[in-house]
């Protein structure tokens, strides 16, 4: 640290992105990327906006915002584009969160969450998820402060029902309840469509996952138009152009191929299927995740023994250290060959360990 750095960050511990390592060629299950390449359409708009580099983008994104909100049958004045749906979370926490209105979130969820807490300097509430390792929605009700909550939830991958988080938006009239739908598109109800009926609803959505986008960064920020008001307030008080013209475009381009994308997200959840089941006849307990991630852990061989063991045979997963989920990895959902190579370490690894 140098001897510039404010005080004010002296005690913040920053987010610690998966691993991108370039060392060695891994199979890679640890970032829960797409293991299909980004659309044809999207790679060719990404061609020809690059020739327009020399010109800032749109900074009110209208031509995106317009295609997300057709797909989404909502009105283009309930989005925002952000640069990864990290960044509008980073917006709500600073637009709706303060001394007097804590930050709430499960003790196991998505890890940036009380980072941005931390950042902001905020006061939290911090709920506990179930022993099963679910959410219990009423646990939120009249939650005191801004709800997150991952839905599915990460790294668990377990998801509310629709019924479930609308009770958590009935049960807080006087707080904003902010749904990460990171991981939506892989079997879970999106709350989209009850943003027309609470002005107390974010939904915040990624092109990073189903969408193949990860490295262009892109997300969306969903809600009514006072929220977005609010939230366009803080990216023109930090970073008007937050979204770049080639990104812009490949968003676009993706968005007028939805049949790959629906394709894409049916093989995930086939080849999670199969992971699933060849992971609990292996004698692996996992969570019931509707992402594309599997949650999983074994009686012979402890979290961190499998993860190094993955690792030492060129597969990257995640492993996670906190008290409740050490014994267990996370490992995304990749190609249908790359799961079987993952499988097949899997079980020569448990047959070392007998
Ligand atoms: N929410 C959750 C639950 C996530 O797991 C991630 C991915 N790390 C994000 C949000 C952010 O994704 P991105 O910034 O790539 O849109």
């Amino acid at each position: 640290m140098s001897r510039f750095f404010s005080e004010k960050y002296s005690r913040l511990t920053p987010y610690t992105p998966g691993e991108q390592p370039k060392e060695r060629k891994y199979i890679k299950l640890n970032t829960n990327e797409s293991p299909f390449p980004p659309s044809r359409r999207a790679q060719k708009a990404a061609k020809a906006a690059a020739k327009r580099l020399a010109l800032y983008p749109d900074p009110t994104m209208k031509a995106l915002r317009e295609a997300f909100a057709r797909e989404l049958g909502i009105a283009p004045e309930c989005c925002l584009a952000v640069n990864g749906s990290d960044e509008i979370l980073n917006f709500a926490f600073a637009a709706f969160c303060d001394e007097d209105t804590p930050a709430v979130y499960a003790d196991i969820t998505y890890g940036f969450y009380g980072v941005f807490a931390d950042l902001y300097r905020l006061p939290r509430r911090v709920i506990p998820l179930c022993e099963d390792l679910s959410i219990d929605p009423t646990a939120y009700y009249n939650a005191g402060g801004t709800v997150f909550i991952a839905n599915p939830n990460a790294p668990t991958g377990i998801a509310l029902s629709l019924a479930e988080i609308e009770g958590i938006v009935k049960n807080n009239p006087d707080n904003l309840v902010v749904v990460d739908e990171a991981y939506v598109d892989f079997g879970a109800e999106s709350a989209v469509t009850l943003i027309g009926k609470y002005d107390n609803l974010l939904v915040t959505q990624t092109f990073s996952k189903s969408r193949s986008m990860a490295g262009a960064r892109l997300g969306f920020g969903i809600a009514c138009p006072d929220l977005i008001r609010d939230l366009d307030a803080i990216k023109y008080s930090t970073n008007p152009y937050n979204v770049n013209s080639m990104t812009a475009a490949v968003g676009i381009g993706t968005l007028s191929d939805p049949f790959y994308t629906e394709h894409n997200c049916k093989e995930i959840m086939k080849t999670r299927a199969y992971v699933l089941d060849e992971l609990r006849a292996m004698g692996f307990s996992a969570t019931a995740s509707v992402t594309n991630f599997v949650f999983a852990t074994h009686p012979r061989i402890s979290g961190e023994d499998y993860y190094n063991a993955l690792r030492a045979r060129g597969i990257l997963v995640r492993h996670f250290t906190g008290a409740r989920i050490c014994e267990y990895n996370r490992i995304t959902i990749g190609s249908r060959a790359e799961m079987e190579a993952f499988l097949s370490a899997t079980k020569a690894i448990l047959e070392e360990k007998q």
